[in-house]
């Protein structure tokens, strides 16, 4: 049997959550809702072919070439983008879930603004140093060379 005062102490609890929540900064919720296409992987041989490399380049708003240079200097691997059919050839076996988290980590540090969360962003490279900018706050911020 609980006591009405318990009642209440529970009650005071999930009002407080509630409290607590709504003054969390919504840029992790922004983030998340950055979301890239699914995958599509094919193996041929000993090689991997991202499908759909090109559209996941174009929701990212990045130069195909630059995430190809991460991801292949990720995995150790060699590779080519194919311009026409907007595929990636990598030269090794790779699961679809390696290159899925490989990319999400590409989204957090060379997409996602630090700052306001937006994946309205651009990368500059400016001297021998990359730049974050973005355009939804204005926010600069250098990244790790790639
Ligand atoms: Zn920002």
């Amino acid at each position: 049997m609980v006591k009405p005062s318990n009642i209440e102490l529970l009650y005071d609890y999930d009002k407080l959550l509630e409290r607590l929540y709504q003054k969390l900064p919504t840029r992790g919720a922004r983030a998340s809702r950055f979301e890239l296409p699914r995958l599509i992987v094919e193996r041929v041989g000993s090689k991997t072919i991202i499908k759909n490399f090109k559209q996941l380049c174009d929701v990212m708003r990045r130069e195909p070439r630059i995430i190809m240079r991460y991801l292949l200097k990720e995995l150790g691997a060699a590779g080519n983008f194919d311009e026409d059919s907007g595929s990636l050839t990598i030269n090794i076996r790779v699961s679809a879930q390696t290159l899925n988290t490989l990319l999400q980590r590409f989204v957090k540090t060379y997409v996602i603004c630090p700052t306001c969360g937006a994946p309205d962003t651009r990368l500059e490279k400016r001297d021998r140093a990359w730049i974050l900018v973005c355009e939804a706050c204005g926010a600069e911020q250098p990244v790790p060379p790639f």
